[in-house]
């Protein structure tokens, strides 16, 4: 047992392992799992092609779980997964903040920026590029 785990550990020694995105990524591919199962005992009852499509997205979600897990390459998996966590971040804050802030992007370095809400026309100048441009709020 110990020679196996020692395998398993160098193994796994230096890849990438879980995060957030690949977690999702399951949750989704068993949730995918339970929903076409159902659906092919029932509406799409011997359809072949939603067999075939239900393989190919099995198929494919898995591949994409262990290719991510067992990647060498972490400084890209990470980047992938902060960009996904980004993603709902912002989407969280600006519901947070639709009172009080608007967001717009610059239509220069496609920076978000996040701007106290006032009424008229206004000046922005972007702080990553120095870009100015108009706001309505
Ligand atoms: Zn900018």
């Amino acid at each position: 047992m110990g020679k196996f785990k020692n395998k398993l550990v160098r193994f796994f020694y230096g890849r990438y392992g879980n995060d957030t995105l690949n977690t999702v990524l399951l949750w989704t591919y068993l949730a995918f799992v339970i929903i076409s199962t159902v659906l092919s005992m029932t509406v799409f009852s011997g359809k072949a092609w939603f067999d075939l499509v239900r393989f190919l997205v099995t198929s494919f979600l898995i591949v994409i779980i262990f290719y991510r897990m067992m990647s060498r390459n972490i400084a890209k998996r990470s980047r992938e997964n902060e960009r996904f966590r980004g993603f709902f971040t912002l989407r969280k804050n600006r519901f947070k903040d639709r009172k009080t802030h608007v967001y717009r992007k610059c239509k220069n370095c496609r920076a978000v920026l996040r701007l106290p809400k006032a009424k008229g026309k206004h000046n922005v100048v972007c702080p990553r590029c120095k870009n100015r441009f108009k706001v309505r709020g």
